[in-house]
Protein backbone atom coordinates (compact mmCIF):
# COMPACT_ATOMS: atom_id res chain seq x y z
CA UNK A 1 0.00 0.00 0.00
CA UNK A 2 1.20 3.45 -0.82
CA UNK A 3 0.34 6.13 1.45
CA UNK A 4 1.21 10.50 1.30
CA UNK A 5 2.84 12.01 4.14
CA UNK A 6 1.34 15.51 4.46
CA UNK A 7 5.12 17.02 5.26
CA UNK A 8 8.30 17.91 3.52
CA UNK A 9 9.82 17.51 6.87
CA UNK A 10 12.54 14.81 5.45
CA UNK A 11 13.44 13.75 9.00
CA UNK A 12 9.71 12.60 9.41
CA UNK A 13 9.59 10.89 6.29
CA UNK A 14 12.70 8.85 6.91
CA UNK A 15 11.68 7.60 10.11
CA UNK A 16 7.80 6.63 9.05
CA UNK A 17 9.41 4.82 6.14
CA UNK A 18 11.49 3.12 8.20
CA UNK A 19 8.66 2.35 10.48
CA UNK A 20 6.08 1.64 8.11
CA UNK A 21 8.30 -0.78 5.68
CA UNK A 22 7.75 -3.84 7.61
CA UNK A 23 4.10 -3.53 7.07
CA UNK A 24 4.13 -2.90 3.56
CA UNK A 25 3.70 -0.05 3.36
CA UNK A 26 5.83 2.82 1.26
CA UNK A 27 5.68 6.46 2.03
CA UNK A 28 5.81 9.46 -0.41
CA UNK A 29 6.39 12.54 0.81
CA UNK A 30 3.18 15.35 -0.58
CA UNK A 31 6.08 17.31 -2.81
CA UNK A 32 6.80 13.92 -4.84
CA UNK A 33 3.00 12.98 -4.69
CA UNK A 34 2.43 16.36 -6.41
CA UNK A 35 1.39 18.45 -3.77
CA UNK A 36 3.77 21.01 -3.28
CA UNK A 37 2.82 23.63 -0.84
CA UNK A 38 3.20 24.51 2.51
CA UNK A 39 0.01 24.32 5.66
CA UNK A 40 -0.57 26.81 8.18
CA UNK A 41 -0.68 25.04 11.02
CA UNK A 42 -2.87 27.17 13.15
CA UNK A 43 -3.94 24.31 15.53
CA UNK A 44 -4.31 24.34 19.05
CA UNK A 45 -3.64 20.72 19.67
CA UNK A 46 -1.61 18.39 17.65
CA UNK A 47 -5.08 16.47 17.03
CA UNK A 48 -5.83 19.33 15.19
CA UNK A 49 -2.50 20.13 13.57
CA UNK A 50 -2.33 16.94 12.30
CA UNK A 51 -6.11 16.97 10.83
CA UNK A 52 -5.55 20.47 9.19
CA UNK A 53 -2.05 19.09 7.45
CA UNK A 54 -3.79 16.02 6.40
CA UNK A 55 -7.06 17.28 5.21
CA UNK A 56 -5.03 20.10 3.18
CA UNK A 57 -3.27 17.41 1.01
CA UNK A 58 -6.26 15.11 0.97
CA UNK A 59 -8.45 17.36 -0.63
CA UNK A 60 -5.24 18.19 -3.09
CA UNK A 61 -4.43 14.40 -4.11
CA UNK A 62 -7.45 12.89 -2.76
CA UNK A 63 -5.46 9.92 -2.02
CA UNK A 64 -4.90 8.19 1.59
CA UNK A 65 -2.88 10.79 3.20
CA UNK A 66 -1.26 10.72 6.65
CA UNK A 67 0.18 13.51 8.69
CA UNK A 68 2.10 13.44 12.24
CA UNK A 69 1.91 16.64 14.45
CA UNK A 70 4.45 16.01 16.77
CA UNK A 71 6.15 18.18 19.72
CA UNK A 72 7.81 17.47 23.24
CA UNK A 73 6.08 18.76 26.37
CA UNK A 74 7.90 19.36 29.57
CA UNK A 75 6.63 19.39 33.53
CA UNK A 76 8.23 21.75 34.27
CA UNK A 77 7.28 24.51 31.82
CA UNK A 78 3.85 24.11 32.31
CA UNK A 79 3.49 21.52 29.38
CA UNK A 80 5.97 23.55 26.59
CA UNK A 81 6.94 24.14 24.53
CA UNK A 82 4.25 21.28 23.00
CA UNK A 83 2.16 22.26 19.83
CA UNK A 84 4.96 25.19 19.74
CA UNK A 85 7.79 22.84 19.24
CA UNK A 86 8.92 24.06 16.09
CA UNK A 87 8.65 27.65 16.59
CA UNK A 88 9.96 27.76 20.49
CA UNK A 89 12.80 29.52 19.55
CA UNK A 90 11.04 31.40 16.58
CA UNK A 91 10.61 30.73 12.93
CA UNK A 92 13.87 30.97 12.20
CA UNK A 93 15.91 29.46 14.58
CA UNK A 94 17.57 25.74 14.17
CA UNK A 95 17.03 22.07 16.21
CA UNK A 96 19.99 23.18 18.04
CA UNK A 97 18.69 26.78 19.24
CA UNK A 98 15.07 25.17 20.29
CA UNK A 99 17.05 22.51 22.30
CA UNK A 100 19.15 25.20 23.75
CA UNK A 101 16.22 27.52 24.88
CA UNK A 102 14.33 24.09 26.67
CA UNK A 103 18.27 23.42 28.70
CA UNK A 104 18.20 27.20 29.76
CA UNK A 105 14.45 27.28 30.90
CA UNK A 106 15.28 24.47 32.95
CA UNK A 107 19.21 25.35 34.58
CA UNK A 108 17.58 25.08 38.10
CA UNK A 109 15.48 22.81 37.77
CA UNK A 110 16.44 19.28 39.56
CA UNK A 111 16.38 15.80 37.70
CA UNK A 112 13.32 14.44 38.99
CA UNK A 113 11.13 17.23 37.96
CA UNK A 114 12.85 17.42 34.59
CA UNK A 115 9.82 15.07 33.41
CA UNK A 116 8.87 14.89 29.67
CA UNK A 117 7.57 12.78 26.95
CA UNK A 118 6.98 13.36 23.29
CA UNK A 119 3.70 13.00 21.77
CA UNK A 120 2.93 11.95 18.06
CA UNK A 121 -0.63 12.62 16.90
CA UNK A 122 -1.38 10.69 13.49
CA UNK A 123 -4.39 11.55 11.39
CA UNK A 124 -5.09 9.16 8.60
CA UNK A 125 -7.63 10.04 5.92
CA UNK A 126 -8.59 6.72 4.00
CA UNK A 127 -9.18 6.38 0.53
CA UNK A 128 -13.42 7.75 1.30
CA UNK A 129 -11.87 10.89 2.92
CA UNK A 130 -12.90 9.14 6.47
CA UNK A 131 -10.78 10.57 9.25
CA UNK A 132 -8.89 7.99 11.57
CA UNK A 133 -6.59 9.30 14.84
CA UNK A 134 -3.64 7.31 16.74
CA UNK A 135 -1.91 8.90 19.24
CA UNK A 136 1.72 7.80 20.38
CA UNK A 137 3.96 8.63 23.17
CA UNK A 138 7.24 8.64 24.62
CA UNK A 139 8.26 9.10 28.25
CA UNK A 140 11.36 10.47 28.81
CA UNK A 141 13.66 13.41 31.00
CA UNK A 142 15.18 16.30 29.38
CA UNK A 143 19.27 16.13 30.50
CA UNK A 144 21.72 18.88 31.21
CA UNK A 145 23.41 18.94 28.30
CA UNK A 146 23.16 17.97 24.58
CA UNK A 147 24.34 13.80 23.41
CA UNK A 148 24.58 12.24 20.34
CA UNK A 149 24.29 13.23 16.97
CA UNK A 150 21.12 10.55 15.34
CA UNK A 151 18.27 11.84 15.06
CA UNK A 152 16.74 15.32 14.82
CA UNK A 153 14.59 18.22 17.28
CA UNK A 154 15.11 18.02 20.65
CA UNK A 155 16.42 14.36 20.50
CA UNK A 156 20.15 15.22 21.80
CA UNK A 157 18.42 16.33 25.30
CA UNK A 158 15.73 13.79 25.32
CA UNK A 159 16.52 10.89 27.48
CA UNK A 160 14.81 7.60 27.90
CA UNK A 161 16.89 5.70 30.38
CA UNK A 162 20.69 6.44 30.19
CA UNK A 163 20.97 7.73 26.85
CA UNK A 164 19.34 10.21 24.83
CA UNK A 165 17.27 9.76 21.82
CA UNK A 166 19.76 10.73 19.34
CA UNK A 167 22.97 8.15 21.08
CA UNK A 168 20.39 5.06 20.04
CA UNK A 169 20.56 4.17 16.07
CA UNK A 170 17.15 5.15 14.35
CA UNK A 171 15.75 1.24 14.73
CA UNK A 172 16.29 1.45 18.85
CA UNK A 173 14.39 5.08 18.66
CA UNK A 174 11.85 4.03 16.56
CA UNK A 175 11.22 1.06 18.65
CA UNK A 176 10.26 3.03 22.00
CA UNK A 177 9.29 6.58 19.77
CA UNK A 178 5.94 8.89 19.89
CA UNK A 179 5.59 8.12 16.49
CA UNK A 180 7.19 4.24 16.33
CA UNK A 181 3.98 4.01 18.93
CA UNK A 182 1.25 5.93 17.09
CA UNK A 183 2.68 4.69 13.78
CA UNK A 184 2.45 0.49 14.95
CA UNK A 185 -1.40 1.71 16.22
CA UNK A 186 -2.13 2.97 12.64
CA UNK A 187 -0.60 -0.51 11.29
CA UNK A 188 -2.20 -2.59 13.43
CA UNK A 189 -5.88 -0.93 12.76
CA UNK A 190 -4.91 -1.23 8.97
CA UNK A 191 -3.89 -4.59 8.89
CA UNK A 192 -7.17 -5.69 10.90
CA UNK A 193 -9.31 -3.57 8.44
CA UNK A 194 -8.30 -5.85 5.69
CA UNK A 195 -8.75 -8.79 7.32
CA UNK A 196 -12.64 -7.78 8.40
CA UNK A 197 -12.67 -7.12 4.33
CA UNK A 198 -11.24 -10.69 3.81
CA UNK A 199 -14.26 -12.04 5.06
P1 LIG B 1 5.73 19.72 13.52
O1 LIG B 1 5.06 18.42 13.90
O2 LIG B 1 6.16 19.74 12.11
O3 LIG B 1 4.93 20.90 13.96
O4 LIG B 1 7.10 19.83 14.30
C1 LIG B 1 7.26 19.34 15.55
C2 LIG B 1 8.59 19.71 16.15
O5 LIG B 1 8.70 18.91 17.33
C3 LIG B 1 9.81 19.36 15.30
O6 LIG B 1 10.27 20.43 14.53
C4 LIG B 1 10.84 18.99 16.36
O7 LIG B 1 11.43 20.16 16.85
C5 LIG B 1 9.98 18.38 17.44
N1 LIG B 1 9.92 16.91 17.29
C6 LIG B 1 8.90 16.17 16.77
N2 LIG B 1 9.23 14.88 16.76
C7 LIG B 1 10.47 14.80 17.23
C8 LIG B 1 11.36 13.71 17.42
O8 LIG B 1 11.09 12.54 17.11
N3 LIG B 1 12.55 14.02 17.95
C9 LIG B 1 12.91 15.30 18.29
N4 LIG B 1 12.13 16.35 18.10
C10 LIG B 1 10.92 16.10 17.58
Amino acid sequence: MRVILASNNKNKLREMAQILLPFGMEVISQRDAGADFEVEENGTTFRENAEIKAAAVYYKLKMPVIADDSGLVVDALSGAPGVYSHRFAGENASDRDRSLKVLSELINVPKDKRTARFICEICYIDENGEKHFFTGRCEGIIGTEERGENGFGYDPIFCVGDRTLAEMTDDEKNEISHRGNALRLLSKYLKEKEIYADK
